[in-house]
């Protein structure tokens, strides 16, 4: 039986944040991390630098693997630079950090069972700790309101400088369909782009192939020669339109992680409801834990499900916006929505991916001649939530 402070069950985002933030307050903790696949996952997160407090870069900053002074989006009839600084974590720096990190890391191997005291590995080891944390991801269920944010990114490198100095976090301009629909674009380097189509959809369903041609279509129609495809990515990120956030910590309980284990990241419904962005909830998590004078599974337990039920109830406003955005916009013609609030103050922009909006910025957003009729915009606000879960996610 080995003897661990703290059992961190999943090697993804969430997890690997609280390891890093918790080794920087206290370096002699005994740290298991636990991951079935690979440390990390194949993705490139990304976070505005106004979503996380300067006092978490001293850990955070080492996973910083890119980093922009601002950020384009583009509408039709509207293009815009927005100065706010874009960062990106892969999971390429990711795994190098952490295998740098004070850590027991256990990969590739699967937790079987998992309890406020300890874990079961598939290889019929036992491990202890006083405290167990349950990072396995993103999970259906029936309490949460979910629709999709899906995308398929493919990096590539280019025969010729693309001559793009700032990300394009969006670029609308293109033939809407199966929703919202844009490209996402990252400049890694000067002969490298991540670009990504993206859609806001009712279905979680992904169709790779698809997304994948219209990637390249979409390189060919900006003239950028790709010379190679240097890897690919792709999710369903959830997008929250009600839930009843109570009921979905409960369910945990039932048996998921085990009664009474904490849980992290997407695990914990720690994300923003309109983005599906879960980077800036894995630091104010970690910051929380950090701040325990004791960590045991009831203390982590108890803060985890305290954080993610407050970031609920404080984001009714968000899962409304989204309700907007979805029931109210028909597909095609949800990209208004997106344009209109890209019309708006940087710092309100800055506020909204946040998830800190003041209330006079909520007033701003719903001033105005609203960019979808009406009558449906009032329905969707009047829809009570939750509705059953639109998710056909394989469990994990
Ligand atoms: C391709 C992609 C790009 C994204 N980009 C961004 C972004 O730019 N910014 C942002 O903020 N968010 C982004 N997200 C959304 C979200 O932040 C990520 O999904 C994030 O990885 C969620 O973190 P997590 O720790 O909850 O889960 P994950 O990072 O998915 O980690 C869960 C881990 O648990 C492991 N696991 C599962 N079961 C077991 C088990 N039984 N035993 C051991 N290990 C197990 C899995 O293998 C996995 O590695 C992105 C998501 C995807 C899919």
């Amino acid at each position: 039986m080995e003897e661990f402070d703290l059992i961190l069950i999943g090697a993804g985002l969430a997890n690997g944040l609280i390891a890093l933030g918790l080794l920087h307050g206290r370096p002699e903790m005994r740290i298991a991390l636990i991951e079935a696949g690979e440390i990390g996952g194949n993705h490139t997160w990304c976070f505005q630098e106004s979503d996380v407090p300067a006092h978490a870069l001293p850990w955070l900053g080492p996973l910083i693997s890119h980093s922009w002074a601002a950020q384009d989006v583009h509408f039709p009839g509207r293009s815009r630079r927005i100065a706010n600084g874009y960062c990106a974590v892969t999971s390429a720096r990711f795994r190098e950090v952490l295998a740098g990190a004070r850590l027991t890391l256990l990969a590739p191997m699967r937790a079987i069972g998992i309890t406020p005291s300890g874990v079961r590995l598939a290889d019929g080891r036992e491990l202890r700790a006083p405290a167990v944390i349950d990072g396995r991801g993103q999970r259906p269920s029936r309490h949460l309101d979910v629709r999709a944010q899906k995308f398929v990114g493919l990096e590539v490198r280019t025969a010729a400088p693309h001559g793009l100095s700032a990300p394009v976090i969006m670029d609308a301009r293109i033939a809407q369909r199966d929703g919202y629909r844009f490209f996402y674009v990252l400049p890694l380097a000067a002969d490298c782009l991540l670009i990504e189509d993206t859609r806001y959809s009712d279905a979680m369903a992904l169709d790779g192939a698809a997304l994948r041609a219209d990637v390249l279509e979409y390189a060919r129609a900006n003239h950028w020669e790709i010379t190679e495809i240097l890897r690919e990515e792709e999710g369903v990120l959830p997008v929250a339109l009600g839930g009843d956030i109570a009921a979905f910590w409960a369910e945990g309980a039932e048996g998921q992680g085990g009664a009474g284990v904490a849980r992290s990241g997407l695990a914990g419904a720690f994300f923003h409801p309109m983005t599906g962005y879960s980077l800036p909830d894995g630091v104010r998590l970690a910051q929380a834990l950090a701040a325990l004078p004791s960590l045991t599974s009831a203390s982590a337990h108890a803060a985890a499900r305290g954080l993610s039920m407050r970031l609920w109830r404080e984001r009714r406003f968000f899962r409304m916006l989204a309700r907007m955005l979805f029931d109210a916009a028909l597909p095609d013609q949800r990209w208004r929505v997106l344009r209109r609030h890209y019309g708006l103050s940087e710092g309100l922009i800055a506020r909204f991916y946040a998830a800190r909006l003041t209330f006079a910025d909520k007033i701003r957003i719903l001033a105005g001649k609203p960019p979808v009729p009406i009558g449906a915009a009032l329905v969707s606000l009047l829809r009570p939530a939750p509705a059953p879960i639109h998710q056909q996610i394989e469990p994990i």
